[in-house]
């Protein structure tokens, strides 16, 4: 069955982007009759908000983008928060270290900055490995995260090696060996990094595909280690193309509104909007451009996902929007 995902972090109103993954993850579970499951990445607790994620969930109340498991409140279904499921990332960590898949660091964060100065200052790549951390763990720094209430920093042993991704969307992508060095999976704060909690996620969600923005290709191969490490088979990845604005730049807060809340308080119809978002980066197989939800659902496919950017014009939403 065809599990899917949105998982947004927190941290502001749900975007064009945002709510154009979502729109995707949602359609092609509904094409192929698996489930949509809301996910909040809310693990980053300087910048996460509950006020976001509320804002969130009405956004994607609004457009008709139900998600369907959660844990019951009441009737309802909650989304899966990160910020509840932090003893589940710790314990996959701890089974990569028993494997020897990843070690302890006991390295304070300025420490760890400076040996990646140094690296830079020799010339050298700033890939870590596990000798450099090796003289901080002492019986006294043992001590030291003891008594102040800190966890040592779980990092994750990069194979260096090549890796190849099958991206629906981007084609072939390889991955050089030697592209990064080891990294960091769980924080001295005891909270997960974004790329080791998205894939226990994944892998306990039993996750069937990923479609999400191009600009997370970086850490596809992170995660594609991830799931390595597991012995796992990774999921389907679908890296969707970036929004640029009328300007051909990157869709940012300069081109005016780009949030669904702001289009809601325009007046904008929610028909509208999922028609225009659909239309960003995908095309129906006729070219019809007036589609409902119920048409977007039926004609839906991933192989229709476009390589190339797809450009947000106001005028063409606006127009749409006249049409509904
Ligand atoms: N929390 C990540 C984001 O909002 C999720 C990326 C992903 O879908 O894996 O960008």
């Amino acid at each position: 069955m065809v599990r899917v995902r949105f998982a947004p972090s927190p941290t502001g109103f749900l975007h064009v982007g945002g709510a154009r993954t979502a729109l995707f993850n949602f359609l092609f579970a509904r094409k192929e009759k698996g489930r949509f499951v809301l996910r909040i990445e809310d693990t980053d607790l300087e910048r996460s908000e509950r006020e976001y994620e509320e804002k969130l969930m009405d956004s994607l109340r609004w457009l008709g983008l139900m998600w369907d498991e959660g844990p019951d409140v009441g009737g309802d279904f909650g989304p899966y928060r990160q910020s509840e499921r932090v003893e589940i990332y710790r314990k996959y960590a701890e089974m990569l270290v028993k494997e020897g898949k990843a070690y302890y660091v006991y390295a304070y964060p300025e420490e760890i900055e400076e040996i990646r100065e140094k690296l830079l200052s020799e010339g050298k790549p700033p890939h870590y490995s596990q000798d450099m951390f090796e003289e901080y763990d002492t019986p006294e720094r043992r001590r030291e995260y003891e008594e102040k209430g800190l966890s040592p920093a779980v990092f994750f042993k990069m194979p260096r090696k090549d890796y190849t991704l099958n991206d629906v969307v981007k084609g072939e992508v390889v991955f050089r060996k030697g592209s990064i060095g080891d990294f960091v999976i769980m924080r001295s704060n005891g909270l997960p990094t974004y790329n080791f909690a998205c894939v226990v996620d994944d892998m306990l969600m039993e996750i069937t595909h990923v479609i999400r923005g191009d600009d997370h290709l970086s850490n596809t191969l992170r995660q594609l280690a991830i799931y390595e490490a597991f012995e796992r088979k990774p999921p389907v990845f679908a890296h969707v193309s970036t929004i640029l604005g009328p300007d051909g730049k990157k869709l940012s807060k300069r081109h005016g509104a780009t949030s669904v809340e702001a289009f809601r308080e325009m007046g904008y119809l929610s028909e509208a909007v999922v028609n225009y978002l659909a239309l960003l980066g995908w095309s129906h197989p006729e070219g019809k451009e007036i589609l409902s939800m119920e048409e977007l659902i039926a004609s839906f496919s991933l192989d229709r996902l476009s390589p190339n950017p797809a450009i947000f014009d106001p005028q063409k939403l606006k127009w749409m929007n006249g049409y509904y």
